[in-house]
């Protein structure tokens, strides 16, 4: 079983012809609103990769907290030590343009606020794999991991968005799931972490550990909308993690590619769709 301690977010993608100057209104052509944060996604993939999944984290008391906490149950992410405070839940508003750009403004409310209480030390102790991103509060990923540690949990870090790490956050990681500028930032801290995955984009992922490197290719797909793509591979890969090296990262990278399919962050693939994807 799988937890993560982690950001979830209300997305709001508007999509316009072109950007409003500063005061001015233009007509869009679209909305849609979707579940976000990578902590919710990452979750939202382990669990649809069949693994019993857990997210710990936080909502505000408006009615988008409603809104993500049925969409992450509706994938059967258990969102029973999700934490209710005041104030906003964590929102992002996305304005695409006719060539694709886009705007992003991102308000953390609640995730700000999201600690790991005795009820999330006992959920991370009895899982087999815990899974942190960095959009919540350091302190509370410190909390996660040492309870982890001390559990014997395996211990998965996406350092995203990249920040410095503490040493002790370094020594308490079995492995960190990074993307080339990731790996390339937190290279010193990749030297001294005993699992290293790098997503290579249209180009697979590699993962380097104890027994050696090994290597996935890209899959060839119809590229829709790569966001989430890495969201979707480190929840597969987490779901994942009893398999061997390379069995776990060539199920992590199809979750990856099928999600660059669909638009949308939330779009990670079932095991049964990876299955069919890997048998065609
Ligand atoms: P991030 O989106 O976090 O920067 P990557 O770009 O490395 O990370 O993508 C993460 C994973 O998503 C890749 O390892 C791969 O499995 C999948 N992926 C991303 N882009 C593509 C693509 N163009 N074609 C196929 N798979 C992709």
């Amino acid at each position: 079983s799988v937890v993560v301690v982690g950001s979830v977010n209300l997305d709001a993608v508007t999509v316009c012809d072109r950007f409003p100057q500063p005061g001015e209104t233009v007509t869009g052509v679209s909305v849609a609103f979707g579940q976000g944060g990578k902590g919710a996604n990452q979750a939202r993939s382990a669990a649809r990769s069949g693994a019993a999944t857990a997210f710990v984290g936080a909502v505000g008391d408006d009615d988008a907290a409603r809104t993500v906490l049925d969409s992450l149950a509706g994938a059967r992410v258990d969102v029973s030590r999700v934490a209710r405070v005041p104030g906003s839940t964590g929102f992002a508003n996305v304005t695409v343009d006719g060539s694709g750009e886009n705007h992003i403004v991102v308000v953390p409310g609640a995730n700000g606020a999201v600690r790991v209480d005795d009820a999330a030390r006992a959920a991370i102790g009895a899982a087999d794999v815990l899974l942190l991103q960095l959009e919540i509060p350091l302190p509370a990923v410190l909390d996660a991991a040492r309870a982890a540690r001390e559990a014997g949990t395996v211990v998965l870090l996406n350092p995203s968005p990249v920040r410095s790490l503490p040493d002790e956050l370094i020594a308490l990681l079995d492995g960190v799931i990074v993307n080339r500028d990731e790996e390339k930032a937190l290279a010193e801290v990749v030297r001294r972490v005993p699992h290293v995955v790098t997503t290579l984009g249209g180009d697979g992922a590699r993962a380097t550990g104890p027994d050696g490197t090994v290597d996935t290719p890209g899959f060839a797909v119809d590229v829709v909308d790569t966001t989430g793509a890495g969201d979707a591979f480190a929840g597969a890969l987490a779901a994942h993690w009893d398999l061997s090296p390379a069995e776990r990262l060539r199920r992590a990278n199809a979750a990856g590619a099928l999600t660059a399919t669909a638009p949308g962050a939330a779009a990670a693939p079932t095991a049964a769709e990876v299955d069919a994807f890997l048998t065609t």
